[in-house]
């Protein structure tokens, strides 16, 4: 318990992720103070109201103040900003930490405004859904789902052992390894499909010669399976794009060669290419099931009126 109990914890930013941490914070008792920081007035209201936390302090400096754990969860093109607001504040021993879904980038904005004394661990829970703000978090959230800690070099092996330890209590299972192949790893995993949905979803939108209602009535057939990653928050999916560039289009640039040979394979009715491809994409799946990453019920266990896929 020593280890995951934290004085005094400081989220700041209480979106979708800073407010699951909150609820499972407080359902696991892991802390004996939550001061919780956002930017806006409303937000921070709003998490009152639930009840998230046992502080409300808008400036996130004063927030961290005295703070053994400081969670930054706020969209990563503003990391360099909100640490530059709360470095002076920050207690010596404090463990700073983040959420954010891009690494390398929030290591540049972040690590030059961190004061000496002070453990600086990114992190990034592969946790979420397409919602966002404080009514959007719950405490199961990260309940068997990875969090990846990229720790710079040098970082205190103690520090680094009690973070962990708290993702652990929230019910994560934590992995390490460094920003740069973070980037590479969630570029292929998470932003490439993340795109890939944003564009198909464009492109039907775009269609003249399909209606929009056709488009909505016959979504069962695996088009609504692409919204749901095409709902997700434009800000926060504006920002991973820009701060993982060089990962996303090295991806990208595999991603449309792949494209150009299934193309050719439609093509030229080569019905064995297309076979080959789609039975080794099949053992992908089983192995994600198999992983306890997703459950194996057909249609992703959505209820019978939900529709079938064609
Ligand atoms: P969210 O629900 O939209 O909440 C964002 C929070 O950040 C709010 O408290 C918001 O404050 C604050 N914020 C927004 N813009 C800001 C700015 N320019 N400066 C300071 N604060 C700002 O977002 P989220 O889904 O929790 O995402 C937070 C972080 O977690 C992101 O870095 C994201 O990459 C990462 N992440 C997200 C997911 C996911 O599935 N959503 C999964 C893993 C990691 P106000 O509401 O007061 O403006």
């Amino acid at each position: 318990m020593t280890d995951v109990y934290f004085d005094r914890i400081a989220l700041i930013g209480i979106g979708l992720i800073g407010s699951s941490i909150a609820r499972a914070v407080k359902a696991k008792g892991l802390a004996g103070t939550v001061a919780i920081s956002s930017r806006s007035r409303e937000t921070l209201a709003r998490a009152r109201k639930l009840d998230l936390g046992t502080e409300y302090i808008h400036e996130a400096g004063k927030a961290v103040e005295g703070a053994d754990l400081v969670i930054i969860s706020v969209p990563v093109g503003a990391s360099g900003k909100v640490a530059e607001e709360i470095a002076p504040y920050l207690k010596p021993g404090a463990i700073v930490t983040d959420v954010g879904s891009t690494k390398g980038s929030v290591v540049a904005q972040m690590l030059p405004h961190m004061p000496k004394g002070v453990h600086f661990i990114p992190g990034h829970p592969i946790a979420g859904t397409e919602h966002s703000g404080p009514d959007a978090g719950f405490a199961e959230l990260f309940q068997g789902r990875w969090c990846i800690l990229t720790p710079i070099q040098g970082t205190d092996k103690d520090a680094k052992h009690r973070l962990a330890a708290f993702w652990r209590a929230l019910g994560s299972r934590v992995d390490e390894m460094d920003a740069e192949h973070h980037d590479k790893v969630l570029a292929i995993v998470s932003h490439l499909p993340h795109i890939i949905a944003y564009n198909i979803v464009g492109t039907a939108d775009d269609l003249e010669t399909v209606t929009e209602s056709e488009v909505i009535k016959y979504s069962a057939s695996g088009f609504r399976d692409f919204t749901r990653l095409a709902a997700s928050d434009p800000t926060m999916w504006r920002d991973v794009c820009l701060h993982n560039k060089d990962a996303i289009l090295e991806m990208l640039a595999r991603f449309s060669e792949d494209l150009a040979y299934l193309q050719r394979a439609i093509r030229w009715g080569d019905g064995e290419k297309l076979f080959n491809l789609f039975t080794r994409t099949r053992a992908i799946r089983r192995s994600i099931i198999d992983a306890g990453q997703d459950t194996s019920a057909p249609n992703f266990g959505r209820p019978l009126d939900a529709g079938q896929e064609d």
